[in-house]
């Protein structure tokens, strides 16, 4: 099946930037230049205690917005952690899970990944999953290894009927923040990589449902040679989504 048989799909990740104001703005202008999101999904991923607002400055529009972490609980003793079900409550309808920085800058396990992806469906939150191999790792050529270890946790609670709700991020650590992107060979490779163990696990009809993007320094004038890449479904771009300027052209890559 080919990639174009599932439908583009653009997400910004804002981390901790931005302001309230600067992310009503930002919202305001990309939900002007959205069209119907007949062809394409776009999505910003956004600051939790942003969510609220933004969510309903983006109501009428096909714009998605989620979070950019979850607790796996419902409720309980978990101090300064969010619940999927509080993010579905303001508005949001999709997470992230995984991201290199939960990973790495907070030391986030494997082993808790199965469960916030499942948290996130069963509050019928869309996740993103995020799955990418350090510098280190791919020179000790383990990166087939990493992904696929990843690829075990987070879908250790996955049924091919999840399927059609679930998405792969593969966003080397390495070229993330870094101006460094991968070759578009790289990128073909992991992809793939993901693909095939996707089919293995929940067999080839499901696997054809799930969207796996690319992140990672993606910028204005890279993103068509990587979305031109047939393995690759979608950008998960951080610092380009933060202005009109630099994310409209990754949102139009095929326009211009
Ligand atoms: C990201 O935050 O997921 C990301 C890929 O960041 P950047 O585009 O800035 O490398």
């Amino acid at each position: 099946m080919s990639h174009r048989s599932r439908k583009p799909y653009i997400a910004g990740n804002w981390k901790m930037n931005l302001d309230r104001a600067r992310s009503l703005d930002l919202i305001k202008t990309v939900k002007g230049r959205l069209g119907d999101g007949g062809d394409r999904e776009v999505a910003f991923f956004v600051p939790a205690i942003y969510l609220a607002d933004v969510t309903a400055v983006a109501q009428g529009s096909p714009l998605g917005v989620g979070g950019q972490n979850i607790w796996y609980e419902a409720n309980g003793a978990f101090t300064g952690e969010l619940a999927a079900r509080m993010l579905r409550e303001v508005g949001a309808d999709r997470v992230l899970v995984g991201h290199s920085e939960r990973r790495h800058v907070f030391h986030e396990p494997d082993e808790w990944m199965g469960k916030k992806v499942r948290a996130a469906l069963d509050s019928d939150l869309l996740p993103i999953y995020c799955v990418g191999e350090t510098l280190e790792e791919r020179k000790g050529n383990r990166t087939d290894r990493v992904l696929k270890k990843q690829l075990e946790s987070g879908f250790e609670k996955i049924r091919p009927e999840d399927a059609h709700r679930l998405t792969v991020a593969y966003e080397p650590v390495w070229a993330i923040g870094t101006g460094e992107t991968a070759t578009l060979e790289q990128v073909d490779l992991a992809h793939r990589t993901i693909r095939k163990w996707c089919v293995q696990r929940v067999g080839e009809e499901a696997a054809n449902l799930i969207r796996v993007l690319y992140g990672g320094s993606v910028k204005a004038d890279n993103a068509k040679e990587i979305m031109a890449v047939d393995s690759v479904d979608g950008l998960l771009v951080g610092g380009a989504s933060l202005q009109a300027e630099t994310f409209l052209p990754i949102i139009e890559y095929d326009l211009r």
